[in-house]
């Protein structure tokens, strides 16, 4: 019996310190969970778009856009507080598509927050605004920014791999002219 312990002693140990660093290591990865896209991949790709010729002929889209009047509304519920703010049913379907085609982007890893919508978050007045986190395998703290409706179709856009954002009347802006957001939101800068 005290054989058996004296020999297995050292197997156990072994098998602690081996759990210790799988613990450590593992702890480490919880930056690394996207496809490993990192800040300076990112820096990278961004450095590429404006070095490239500016996009010519593009459309300007239409010029009349009726937006049609609605009356209908639907309670957007705020995940963080449970309560609910009321929008039309245009800009509550808008949110929430965004707030989806945020959270599925690929190729960078986002925590999307969106009580900026909830007036109960926001002393009744929403900041109408999406906080997106980028997390980098290379870098300790996430990416934090703000951005509006707008600059999140724009942002999806770009992520989608599109060099021309479309806008909603068809017009079309090159995503150069983007790049100050971009870098603002995917790299902090
Ligand atoms: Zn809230």
């Amino acid at each position: 019996m005290k054989t058996l312990i004296i020999k297995y002693i050292p197997r156990a140990l072994l098998l602690v310190l081996l759990y210790i660093a799988l613990a450590c290591t593992g702890g480490r990865q919880v930056y690394a969970k996207s496809d490993g896209t990192t800040s300076s991949d990112m820096e990278e790709k961004l450095d590429s778009l404006a070095a490239q010729p500016k996009v010519e002929r593009l459309n300007p889209g239409a010029m009349c856009y009726d937006t049609v009047a609605q009356n209908d509304t639907e309670n957007f519920i705020c995940l963080k507080c449970k309560k609910a703010t009321k929008y039309p049913l245009g800009t509550y379907n808008q949110i929430i598509t965004l707030r989806k085609q945020l959270n599925a982007m690929k190729g960078i890893n986002v925590k999307v927050i969106d009580n900026g919508f909830c007036e109960h978050c926001n002393n009744g007045k929403p900041t109408m605004k999406f906080v997106l986190y980028v997390y980098y395998p290379d870098k300790k703290k996430p990416v934090r920014s703000e951005i509006d409706m707008s600059e999140a179709e724009i942002l999806i856009q770009y992520m989608e791999g599109k060099r021309v954002f479309k806008g909603e009347t068809g017009n079309e802006i090159d995503m150069k002219d983007f790049l100050p957001l971009l870098r603002r939101v995917l790299v902090g800068k």
